[in-house]
């Protein structure tokens, strides 16, 4: 099965609701996907993610605080 994870930064600063802890924020707005050859399969694409969901999902919890810190997502896109 090959996989690969689309994440990247869309806005610098907005307005927006994030679509998974649905926190309404003013801060840095990510996209992110995870794109599958699965037939059948489509997995969810979130266009509104705020920073510690997608660190979240991208490094898990026991280091996205440090890749956050270190802005790992921040500025360019990144085909993990
Ligand atoms: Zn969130």
């Amino acid at each position: 099965m090959v996989q690969k994870r689309l994440a990247r930064i869309i806005n610098q600063k907005c307005h927006f609701k994030c679509e998974d802890c649905e926190k309404t924020k003013l801060a840095k707005m990510y996209e992110y996907r995870n794109i599958s050859f699965v037939r059948g399969f489509t997995p969810h694409h979130y266009k509104q993610l705020c920073g510690d969901c997608i660190y979240k999902k991208v490094y898990g919890t026991k280091f996205y605080k440090k890749k956050k810190k270190e802005g790992a997502l921040d500025g360019k896109v990144q085909h993990l």
